[in-house]
């Protein structure tokens, strides 16, 4: 297995680890717990610092546990070159940090995930300029866009109300205007999209939603796609153009400024987590996304339900586009009620059905998200961004789809009014 790079999506990821050549055949990378590495060679450590040599210094900005999970994000991501995180907060966060100064312009979606949206807002208190825009349409992102634009920053698939960023224009707008293009595949993983298909720049992943995939690890991981034309980009240290091959500056930066200085580093222990995770992946996400598949069918029709947000379902405004870019529709749904159902006693009556925050997790996750992940925002600001309050959010899981179904059809019933 040599030329390893031809073979599928599943097989690439099950061998990583072994192709490595950890000790004694092992077919798991080791968990290395060291902090710090020694040389027999003074300039053996020189040369890691200098960037002449690859090595490991100290574990805050390398670990060879963790780089085998980021060989295999790169591999997933087919891009050149992976920095994993202690969590995807940390991998926007340290992105953004990395190359980005004041008085550049970025613009995001304004279906960003909640905590990348306030990450932002503190972005701005600090002095950054940043436009949200309706990402479903190119056209919005070209209102905007002044000669201080940067950096575009969409998620594939939104959060709760599954809006899909209309990635191949944007990708193209980027290319002509020479902007980073950031797309967070979290909600579609590598498995079901490789966002360079659509010429992004960095591709972020929560490692903690599906590519983990058991609610055991949080982590998080940008990989560069190897796309973007460093040349003329001004925010990259001098340094670095001196001594790093000019494809690698980008990502480079922001393992020095944005892991090193930025500190969110991977345990190796969740770093090994992870990386078993991800090797059922493939096998998850068929299955969560025919449960989904099923579940919003389901749900579509029953006289309770006022509304379902799913991808997959043909009325969904970026249907098409969905079916054209992603393997299939995903695992993350929304569904309202009809006015009148008691929303909370409706969810204690789910039996499998987990009422959490979480997504990406082998088990079928609730939750109400007026109440949740969108208090904060506000009765008007959910109101402008189509959040009904009897919006519930699924994350679906990998059950038997009879007992998934047969739970809401049992809640459903018992909440008839
Ligand atoms: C969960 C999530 C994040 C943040 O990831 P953490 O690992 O929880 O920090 C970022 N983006 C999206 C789309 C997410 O769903």
């Amino acid at each position: 297995m040599n030329d390893n790079e031809k073979k599928g999506f599943t097989t690439t990821i099950l061998h990583s680890d072994r192709l490595l050549k950890p000790e004694h055949g092992a077919l798991h990378q080791p968990i290395h717990t060291a902090v710090t590495w020694g040389f027999e060679d003074v300039q053996g450590l020189v040369n890691v610092f200098q960037n002449k040599a690859k090595g490991y210094a100290y574990s805050r900005q390398g670990n060879p546990t963790v780089t085998a999970l980021e060989h295999k994000v790169t591999q997933m991501e087919q891009g050149i070159a992976t920095i994993a995180f202690s969590t995807g907060m940390a991998a926007i966060t340290a992105t953004i940090m990395a190359l980005i100064k004041s008085g550049d312009h970025i613009i995001a979606s304004s279906y960003l995930f909640g905590n990348t949206r306030s990450i932002l807002q503190t972005f701005t208190d600090i002095g950054l300029d940043i436009s949200y825009v309706d990402a479903t349409s190119v056209e919005n992102i070209k209102e905007v866009y002044t000669d201080k634009t940067k950096m575009v920053l969409v998620e594939t698939i939104a959060n709760p109300a599954t809006q899909v960023a209309d990635l191949i224009a944007i990708g193209d707008f980027c290319e002509d205007k020479k902007l980073l293009f950031v797309v967070d595949n979290t909600m579609t993983s590598p498995y079901l999209f490789r966002p360079v298909t659509v010429k992004a720049s960095f591709v972020i992943n929560s490692l903690t939603k599906y590519i983990g995939g058991h609610a055991n690890a949080l982590g998080g991981s940008v990989t560069d796609t190897g796309l973007f034309d460093w040349a003329n980009y001004p925010n990259i240290a001098q340094i670095l153009r001196d001594s790093i091959k000019p494809q690698m500056v980008g990502i480079t930066q922001i393992r020095k400024r944005g892991l090193r200085d930025g500190g969110g580093t991977l345990a190796p222990e969740a770093a090994h987590n992870i990386s078993v995770g991800s090797e059922t992946l493939a096998l998850r996400l068929e299955r969560a996304c025919s449960n989904a598949a099923a579940l919003a069918a389901f749900l579509e029709q029953h006289p309770l339900v006022s509304k379902v947000y799913y991808p997959g379902l043909k009325d969904h405004p970026q249907h098409e586009l969905a079916s054209q870019l992603f393997h299939r529709y995903g695992g993350l749904m929304s569904f309202a009620l009809v006015d009148g159902v008691d929303l909370f006693a409706f969810l204690n009556r789910l039996q499998l059905v987990i009422k959490s925050s979480n997504l990406g997790d082998t088990r079928t996750l609730a939750i109400p998200v007026a109440h949740t992940i969108f208090f904060e925002l506000g009765a008007e600001r959910r109101a402008e961004m189509g959040i009904p309050d009897s919006m519930i959010r699924l994350s679906v899981g990998i059950e038997d789809q009879e007992d998934l179904i047969g739970d809401f059809r049992r809640a459903l019933e018992a909440s008839a009014i």
